[in-house]
């Protein structure tokens, strides 16, 4: 009796008792047009890792929140985009999900050139931690259908975080390192993050968020988000950095999505 037996009689078990019912899932459908512009056969297979995703998570609402079943598959349809094509187990390395009705402020601290420590603080929409819970604030959850013109989505970019932390796709990105140690992809990514932060010293429009410009595990997660949600834009403006996240993620959401 291997594993892989139990893992698939487990996941069959969850699908037959434990679907997504259909009201609900065309509901979030509805109001998330970047899922619903997806291929059927896409949606489908989402409905299903949305389902054992629901399965194997803990979604906790934090200061008294509670987490309806609306909102839990709202935040699991959208987490599973990045793995519609890897598979689910690349989540395997955390299970709880803490959801804030608003953004939460957080006390940073941050040391200058000199070494004064400065405090401030920071409002996150959401954030994701090394084997630790994924936190999202709901209030950006709920208004990922309107905003993703702007190709802003805080699920995906939490969850293109994941994916990155166990995959290690941007690991050594910051390291001095001589030509072709990279790796290829990371190292076209790593060109692609300089030439957007040449863009913004020189106040470039662009559809990816500034904050993109902090690190290249941001530069990543803030184009894994106008990848899924606004994939067509990020192709026409970015082609090379589009082709990149194609490769990686192993889909191709602008061939169905505005
Ligand atoms: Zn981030």
């Amino acid at each position: 009796m291997s594993l892989g037996w139990w893992r698939q009689w487990r996941r069959k078990r969850i699908l037959a008792t434990r679907a997504i019912p259909d009201a609900l899932w065309q509901a979030t459908l509805e109001q998330y047009p970047f899922l619903a512009g997806r291929r059927a056969d896409e949606r489908a297979r989402l409905r299903e890792l949305a389902t054992l995703f629901l399965a194997a998570k803990e979604f906790s609402g934090a200061g008294g929140l509670v987490v309806t079943d609306a909102m839990a598959v709202a935040i699991s349809a959208q987490a599973c985009l990045p793995v519609l094509e890897l598979g689910l187990q690349r989540y395997d390395g955390f299970v709880g999900i803490v959801v804030h009705a608003d953004p939460v402020l957080a006390r940073r601290e941050h040391a200058d050139d000199i070494g004064v420590v400065h405090e401030y603080d920071e409002e996150l929409s959401g954030e994701a931690m090394h084997g630790g819970p994924v936190m999202l604030a709901w209030s950006d959850v709920a208004d990922a259908g309107t905003t993703s013109a702007e190709a802003y989505n805080v699920v995906v970019h939490e969850f293109a975080h994941v994916l990155d932390m166990h995959g290690g796709l941007t690991e050594g990105a910051h390291e001095h390192r001589r030509d072709g140690a990279r790796g290829a992809w990371l190292q076209a990514l790593v060109d692609e993050y300089d030439a957007f932060c040449v863009g913004l010293i020189r106040r470039d429009e662009s559809l990816l968020d500034p904050y993109a410009g902090e690190a290249v595990e941001e530069f990543f997660a803030v184009a894994a988000e106008a990848f899924f949600v606004a994939p067509r834009a990020l192709q026409i403006e970015r082609p090379k950095l589009y082709n990149l996240l194609r490769e990686v993620f192993r889909q191709d959401p602008a061939l169905t999505l505005a």
